[in-house]
């Protein structure tokens, strides 16, 4: 176990393969493929599995950093794996253990009527409740995008808030937690700490997660440039996992 090592990815042939590396993967667009509706998301029959194999031959150095609620991450990948939800506003930094959720402000209700009312005015549009904000998603309506901007971007103006881009999205979350809190939260803990971070996402909140792993001598890498698709880096994690 203590020589597990991640081989380079498949488009980064150059990169020296990683040893005790602690890993962070994201999870929509990353190890899943985006759906057209956040709920229509599909997990393969046998990533639960391969997380679990991938958990142990890290000893414990697995964790999914998300922007989903941890109750999702757990319907989506019922295995027990260390994880942060919320865009790093949830960090469960052991498995099945308690989970860190210091208070944050909820976005007044009179903006998530206001996102309602635009959802309903762009059919397609889909409203996402989060713990601390929500979501508007445009996949459906790519027309409403600017719409969606416009209305969140003003709501947030000077607020304790802030927005966010995401694939066809424009997210309100809470300003202070993000990825990169997370990273630096769970590498602080037993299973991590002293590892290589290596964090693996496909969007702009990822970023976040690359720079903290980076700032901690590990790596950062964005799933287009280094996999090309979710279904590249489940293969190469299965790889990985098959060759050690
Ligand atoms: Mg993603």
């Amino acid at each position: 176990m203590s020589g597990f090592t991640l081989p380079p990815p498949p488009l980064l042939p150059g990169q020296a393969p990683v040893g005790r590396a602690a890993l962070f993967l994201d999870f929509d667009g990353t190890l899943v493929e985006i759906a057209p509706r956040p709920d229509a998301v599909r997990v393969p029959l046998d990533l639960p599995a391969l997380l679990l194999r991938l958990r142990d031959q890290l000893a414990g150095a697995l964790a999914v950093v998300s922007g989903r609620p941890l109750p999702d991450l757990d319907l989506f990948l019922p295995v027990p794996l260390a994880m942060a939800g919320d865009h790093g506003a949830s960090v469960r930094p052991v498995p099945a253990g308690p989970v860190e959720a210091p208070p944050l402000a909820v976005p007044p209700e009179a903006w998530r009527l206001q996102a309602m009312a635009l959802a309903q005015a762009h059919p397609g549009v889909l409203l996402e409740e989060k713990t601390h904000g929500f979501a508007l998603h445009y996949r459906l309506a790519p027309e409403a995008g600017p719409a969606a901007e416009a209305l969140l971007a003003g709501l947030v103006a000077g607020s304790p808030f802030q927005l966010l881009p995401a694939r066809m999205a424009w997210e309100i979350r809470p300003r202070g937690p993000s990825k990169g809190s997370a990273v630096r939260r769970l590498m602080q803990d037993g299973a991590f700490a002293g590892r290589v971070p290596v964090f693996i996402g496909d969007d702009v909140t990822d970023e976040e997660g690359m720079d903290a792993a980076r700032a901690l001598g590990g790596l950062g890498w964005q799933l287009q440039d280094a996999f090309g698709t979710p279904v590249a880096l489940r293969g190469w994690l299965a790889q990985a996992v098959a060759g050690s």
